[in-house]
């Protein structure tokens, strides 16, 4: 397995010759007394949630590996590098059938603080220029195991649609000294017809353009470029946070079979020499959010939808139907 970079749209991908997946065991690796349970990062209990602690473990099939230097090198015109990086499975609980949404709010919270400190810590290797936290629910979304987990990669390279944001965030920041989530998210309070739902700091929309029925995003209502440090310096805002996220995944489930989730926060600045320069505004420009892209029942695509997204519900008539929807 290598990394490429396209030299038109300068986006990286992973190419590699599928090596023969190990035959499906008959067990859960993440369930306690797993016969072949996946090493152990890190464990947080932090003592309120009922289901136990959240787990961190090195993912059992990974598309990046810790150990080596990503050695960059030229083919022709061509970039490819080694996949270095991290590939990490965060257990939500340790019972298998108590999924994110289903869980309390401590328990959400717990899993994010976990989440925060695996980036923060990813972060302290400055091989590594980004961090993601993602979700895959559904077989529809590629859902990988049975069991409640997430996902985080370390890579040595920003991915394709965070580095947009972050480029368009900065022309905007450079243009208007404001950041263009702020703008955005001010509007959008002022006529609320895309929000579902506020809480607290956090509030969850409907974007205006989006790519998928149903697209939700999740951001704070205060501008803040960095999720893990929010997530590591103001626990009091946690709990908002926690329930905004278990009740918009519940107003999802009831619409759509899967969906994909993904934190998008800045890239990492302790990054030396030009990638801080490169990055200096970033703090003002960025700001974090995790975008929810439900999958619904598969209908006839024409081809064209990778390359135009065409999505048959307006985010307005989204936003009303999910606000509709009455959650506990
Ligand atoms: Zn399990
Ligand atoms: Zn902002
Ligand atoms: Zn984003």
């Amino acid at each position: 397995m290598e990394l490429r970079k396209d030299p038109i749209t300068r986006s990286w991908v992973i190419v590699g010759d599928d090596e023969d997946q190990p035959a499906q065991q008959g067990y859960c690796p993440f369930c306690p007394g797993s016969p072949a349970a996946p090493q152990v990062i890190s464990t947080l209990n932090s003592g309120e949630a009922g289901a136990g602690p959240a787990i961190a473990m090195v993912h059992p099939a990974p598309l990046y590996r810790i150990e080596g230097e990503p050695h960059r090198r030229a083919e022709g015109i061509y970039d490819a590098m080694n996949t270095v990086g991290a590939h990490e499975v965060l257990v939500q609980s340790v019972r298998h059938d108590l999924e994110l949404w289903q869980s309390s709010d401590a328990e959400i919270s717990q899993f994010l603080q976990l989440a925060a400190q695996r980036i923060q810590d990813l972060k302290n290797d400055l091989r590594f220029k980004y961090v993601t936290l993602f979700k895959n629910f559904g077989s529809a979304a590629g859902q990988e195991y049975s069991h409640p987990v997430s996902e985080i990669t370390a890579t040595t390279f920003v991915p394709r649609r965070v580095l947009y944001e972050l480029r368009a965030s900065r022309d905007y920041y450079l243009d208007k000294e404001r950041c263009v989530f702020c703008d955005t998210l001010n509007q959008e309070m002022r006529d609320p017809v895309r929000i579902v739902e506020t809480r607290g700091n956090y509030v969850a929309l409907c974007p205006f353009a989006p790519r998928v029925p149903y697209e939700i995003w999740i951001m704070p209502r205060r501008h803040e470029s960095s999720f893990e440090r929010s997530i590591n310096t103001r626990a009091a805002q946690l709990a908002d946070l926690s329930a905004l996220i278990r009740r918009t995944l519940q107003r999802v489930m009831s619409l759509a079979e899967a969906f994909h989730m993904v934190l998008h926060t800045v890239p990492n600045t302790y990054q030396k020499s030009n990638i801080l320069q490169y990055w200096k505004t970033v703090d003002e420009d960025y700001h974090w959010h995790v975008e929810i892209l439900p999958v619904l029942p598969a209908k006839a695509k024409p081809y064209f939808l990778k390359e135009v997204y065409y999505t048959p519900v307006s985010s307005e008539v989204a936003a009303a139907r999910l606000r509709k929807l009455s959650i506990p």
